[in-house]
């Protein structure tokens, strides 16, 4: 096999895949320094009332600045932790951080209510702890229940199910709200949506994309606004960038949106003055 596909070829190849396990492995020690040194950041996007226009919220991502890689993307960092369990120190210090700020920007606008969303990762659900970190971090931080959103993917609906039924019940009667991230783009189906106690459903950017250039697309999209309202969910439409997507959504009732249109996820100085002058006056439209 290798004398078919030319030795070079197989050659190149070995130092190839050790440079990637190499690569890997370092990322992987240095952000376990990063995680200790307490070098990670956070940047918040907003979260749009499509009905008052105003800010209501902050969705908090996660963001390594790296000494020689520069910035890198979650996409990047997060399968590591993820792979190696540090996806639950990393998860309870984006979980008390965004809380922390929360209470901190609520407080700066009068005490203004401000809901924070978090996302969590299905490997924080193998931990059966998960329900008591998060109580912890409520209590520690101040955040009121109510004001805080776990975000989380289908699959965690999907895997262990019973098991991780059990934790968002738990979740749940700690009071706080739970939605489904990428919405549509897993193999949920209704029965299980109606099952796990979810109250928000976050449309994948992939159909806000594509409104009113695709028709399938548009159509799906108001269908998961529909199956949101039939089920007495809250509907938020991800990756907004151009004004026909919003007034589409608008249109069909959405309830909430992100997305570049409005702003990008932002550092915390820049998104604690949008919160604060979004106070009173609409500022998008
Ligand atoms: P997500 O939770 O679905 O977050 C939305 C992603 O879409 C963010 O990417 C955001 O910057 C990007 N986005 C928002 N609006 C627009 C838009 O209008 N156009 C485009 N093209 N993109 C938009 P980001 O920050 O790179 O995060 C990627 C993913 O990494 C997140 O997807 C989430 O799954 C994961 N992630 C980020 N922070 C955390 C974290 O603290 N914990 C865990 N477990 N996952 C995280
Ligand atoms: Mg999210
Ligand atoms: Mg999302
Ligand atoms: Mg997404």
């Amino acid at each position: 096999q290798a004398k078919a596909t030319g030795g070079g070829g197989f050659a190149e190849y070995r130092p190839r895949m050790r440079e990637g396990l190499v690569e890997r492995l370092e990322l992987e020690n240095d952000l376990r320094g990063a995680l200790e040194r307490g070098e990670l950041r956070l940047h918040y996007q907003p979260t749009i009332d499509l009905e008052t226009s105003q800010v209501v919220g902050f969705e908090a991502l996660a963001r390594w600045p790296h000494p020689t890689r520069g910035m890198i993307n979650p996409l990047d960092f997060i399968p590591i932790a993820e792979a190696t369990g540090l996806i639950v120190p990393l998860g309870r210090w984006v979980l008390h951080e965004a809380c922390r700020q929360a209470v901190e920007w609520s407080a700066a606008a009068g005490g203004r209510p401000l809901k924070m969303s978090v996302n969590v990762s299905v490997r924080q659900f193998d931990r059966a702890d998960l329900a008591e970190t998060v109580a912890a971090v409520l209590a520690e931080t101040g955040m009121p229940a109510d004001r805080l959103c776990l975000e989380m993917t289908e699959s965690v609906l999907m895997t262990d199910t019973e098991a991780n039924l059990e934790q968002l019940l738990r979740l749940k009667a700690l009071g706080l709200t739970l939605a489904i991230d990428d919405f549509g783009t897993g193999y949920s189906s209704l029965a299980y949506l109606r099952r796990f106690p979810v109250d928000t459903l976050k449309i994948d950017r992939s159909f806000v994309e594509r409104l009113g250039v695709i028709a399938d697309d548009t159509a799906l999209t108001d269908t998961i606004v529909r199956l949101g309202k039939s089920l007495g969910m809250a509907t938020v439409a991800e990756g907004i960038e151009e004004f026909g997507q919003l007034a589409a959504l608008r249109e069909m009732g959405c309830g909430f949106a992100q997305g570049y249109y409005f702003s990008r996820p932002v550092p915390p100085a820049e998104a604690g003055r949008l919160f604060l002058e979004g106070a009173g006056s609409p500022v998008f439209s």
